[in-house]
C-alpha cells in the first residue's frame, strides 16, 4: 500500500521502525522521571539532568543537544511559556505552577520526540482542564494517523476535540512535523484544519503530533534568549506531543508506555508497545534485529 505515497515523506523499513521504536521508549523513560522529579524548590536545569542521565544510561543520542545551538537535553517551558523553553539553574519550579517537558533522543539515527505538561503541587483548577484536554486532543490526532487517511484528518481530529473541550487558543506558529533520520521532516503537521487536504498518508510514514493548547490567545512572543516562545497575552500553556508510526494494523504510538490515557481514545483506535511494527510480524519467531545483537 505504498503507491499512493506523496514524494516527500520519508518512509521507514521495518528495521528503521523498530530502532525509531527503541528511541521512543528512551525518551518516554526520560520524561516520566523528569515529570516525576517536577517538585517545588527543583529547578529545570535539575530535570534536563535527570532526563539526559536517562538517555545517557540508555546508550541513545538526545536530539535537542546543539540542534541549532540549543543548549540542552530538553525544553522546559513554564506557565505562559509555550515552547522551546532553555533549562536554567534559576529557573526554580514552585507550587502551582504547570511545566511542559520535551524531550528528543534517537538510536542508531532514527529519532523519537515527546512532550508532556504536568502541574506541581495543587494548580488551578482552569490549568487541570487544560492539561487534560491538550492530551486528549493529541490522542484524538493519533488515532487519525490511519494508512490512507489524509494528513490534515490529523489536524482536523486535533482541532476538534479542543474546540469542543474549551475556547482554548490554538497555537498556530508551531506546529508537528515528520520525524525519522532527522527530527524533524516534512510535512509540517497542524493543530487546526479542515479534514481531506494534504498527502495520503502510508505504511512506514512517522510523524510528531503536538498540540499547544492556551488558556487565552493563541499569539506568540519570542523571548530575549532567541529561544522560548510565550503567549502574548499571558495565557498559560499546555502541550503535548508523541510519535506515532503508520502501520497497516493502525496508529503506533512510539513515545508511549501505556496508553491511551483514560478519556482521550478507546484502546483498539492505536497500538502502544510492541518491538515490531504490528501487523508487519511475518513469523513468531522472525523478529526485528536491534542494534548491538
Ligand atoms: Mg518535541
Ligand atoms: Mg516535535
Amino acid at each position: 500500500m505504498r503507491s499512493k505515497r506523496e514524494p516527500g515523506v520519508q518512509v521507514k523499513t521495518q528495521p528503521q521502525l523498530a530502532f525509531m521504536w527503541e528511541a521512543g521508549q528512551v525518551v518516554a523513560a526520560a520524561l516520566q522521571a523528569a515529570a516525576e522529579a517536577a517538585a517545588p524548590g527543583v529547578s529545570t536545569a535539575d530535570l534536563d539532568a535527570v532526563a539526559s542521565a536517562r538517555i545517557a544510561a540508555a546508550g541513545a543520542i538526545p536530539s535537542f543537544l546543539g540542534y541549532h545551538g540549543f543548549p540542552a537535553t530538553v525544553c522546559t517551558c513554564i506557565n505562559d511559556e509555550i515552547v522551546h523553553g532553555i533549562p536554567s539553574a534559576s529557573r526554580v519550579l514552585q507550587e502551582g505552577d504547570v511545566i511542559s517537558i520535551d524531550c528528543g533522543a534517537s538510536v542508531e539515527g532514527w529519532h523519537a520526540d515527546a512532550a508532556v505538561t504536568v502541574g506541581v503541587g495543587v494548580i488551578p483548577a482552569e490549568a487541570t482542564k487544560l492539561i487534560a484536554d491538550c492530551e486528549r486532543a493529541l490522542w484524538q490526532g493519533l488515532a487519525a494517523a490511519r494508512a490512507g487517511a489524509r494528513l490534515s484528518d490529523i489536524s482536523h481530529a486535533v482541532e476538534r476535540s479542543a474546540r469542543a473541550a474549551g475556547a482554548y487558543g490554538i497555537v498556530e506558529d508551531y506546529v508537528g512535523h515528520g520525524i525519522g533520520s532527522e527530527m524533524h521532516m516534512d510535512p509540517p503537521v497542524p493543530n487546526y484544519g479542515r479534514p481531506g487536504r494534504g498527502p495520503v498518508l502510508a505504511e512506514g510514514m512517522a510523524l510528531a503530533i503536538e498540540p499547544l493548547l492556551v488558556l487565552g490567545s493563541p499569539e506568540t512572543r519570542l523571548l530575549d534568549d532567541g529561544w522560548t516562545v510565550a503567549s502574548e497575552d499571558g495565557g498559560w500553556s499546555a502541550h503535548f506531543e508523541h510519535t506515532v508510526a503508520i502501520t497497516a494494523a493502525g496508529p503506533w504510538v512510539l513515545t508511549a508506555f501505556t496508553g491511551p490515557p483514560a478519556g482521550t481514545v478507546a484502546a483498539g483506535q492505536v497500538i502502544v508497545g510492541g518491538a515490531a511494527p504490528p501487523g508487519n510480524r511475518t513469523r513468531p519467531d522472525e523478529e526485528v534485529v536491534l542494534h548491538g545483537q
